[in-house]
């Protein structure tokens, strides 16, 4: 049962990096150069998805997160005011970079990626204490894993002492799980099949599987363990009511993202005062749209878009 008063307003913390793309005929071999006639840019990290996914759905969104000096950093900023999110309390290290992932991509569709978290690893357990305003009641914290550990522990407790609800996307999921003391602290916690193995234990693969995962979850100390199972719908329980959704029916092409436009749609519905089933309904729509089209960002669909889906397909 989710027993709060939301204010329609989502406080977004995760990572926000730029994505580089080449795609070429083949992968350069160490030493070797590889000429190619494509470079394009993309924004993405789990944090900066969830949030622009939260913020097209309807809610109003916050993002908090560390950014660096250089030129991708502002572009990402830019990008996301675009789209709608507050962008007014990123922090800034002007001797760190964004977060970058430089992608080779072989005709083939084999890639080849190099990763640097950049600012992201540097938003600290003393920035949410310094910037402890923004955890306000009635509002939602969304949250996923790429950050420092410590810090989203930090911001766990914080957001539980203001009367928060936390909702969090434990990807990637931490090897060494989560705290006795911190599971308890978390409103509703959404892991797909992979992380859902790591949290448990339990190889999830089926319903059955993922309803003895969901069991453990909530001896784990969880409330409200929701696992999303990809084109076999999503299932959850709330106290003693197993939940279980049905995917929806739609062409995939890419499946990119799907889990952070769950996150971020589910956030959405929740902050505008729908019920719990209702927003899980919504937000299975959304994600089955989002593989609809190519790429993350540019595949969150629109309110009217998940409107229709749910018309068509009740
Ligand atoms: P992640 O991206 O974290 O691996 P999932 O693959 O579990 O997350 O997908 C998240 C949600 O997106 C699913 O629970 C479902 O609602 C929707 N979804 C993903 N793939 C499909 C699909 N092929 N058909 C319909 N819905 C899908």
């Amino acid at each position: 049962m989710i027993d709060y008063a939301f204010n329609g307003e989502i406080l977004c913390m995760g990572s926000m990096n730029m994505d580089l793309v080449m795609v070429m005929d083949r992968l350069p071999e160490p030493g070797e150069t590889v000429l190619t006639d494509n470079f394009s840019t993309y924004p993405g990290g789990k944090g900066g998805n969830q949030a622009v996914a939260a913020a097209i759905s309807g809610a109003r969104v916050q993002m908090f997160t560390k950014l660096g000096g250089d030129g991708f950093s502002e572009e990402l900023i830019q990008m996301m005011k675009e789209k709608g999110v507050d962008t007014s309390r990123i922090l800034r290290d002007p001797e760190s970079t964004a977060g970058i992932a430089m992608i080779r991509v072989d005709k083939n569709g084999q890639n080849s990626i190099s990763f640097t978290p950049g600012s992201n690893a540097r938003l600290s357990p003393e920035d949410v204490e310094e910037n402890s305003d923004l955890f306000k009641r009635g509002r939602i914290l969304l949250l996923t894993m790429e950050i420092a550990q410590e810090t989203i522990f930090r911001a766990i407790k914080l957001a539980h002492e203001n009367g928060m609800f936390t909702i969090v996307d434990p990807a990637p999921a931490p090897r060494n799980g989560f705290p006795d003391s911190i599971a308890p602290l978390i409103n509703l916690i959404k892991p797909n099949e992979s992380e859902a193995r790591i949290l448990t234990g339990i190889d999830v693969h089926d319903r059955e599987s993922a309803r003895i995962a969901l069991q453990r979850l909530s001896s784990m100390g969880f409330n409200l363990p929701i696992i999303t199972l990809g084109e076999k719908g999503v299932v959850g329980v709330d106290g003693n009511d197993f939940m279980d959704l049905k995917p929806f029916d739609v062409h995939c092409v890419d499946t990119t993202a799907a889990g952070d436009v769950f996150s971020g749609a589910l956030a959405a519905a929740l902050s505008k005062g729908m019920h719990l089933k209702e927003s899980l309904k919504w937000a299975n729509a959304a994600g089955a749209l989002s593989t609809t089209i190519s790429g993350a960002q540019t595949s969150i669909p629109a309110p009217k878009s998940v409107e229709k889906l749910l018309r068509r397909q009740v």
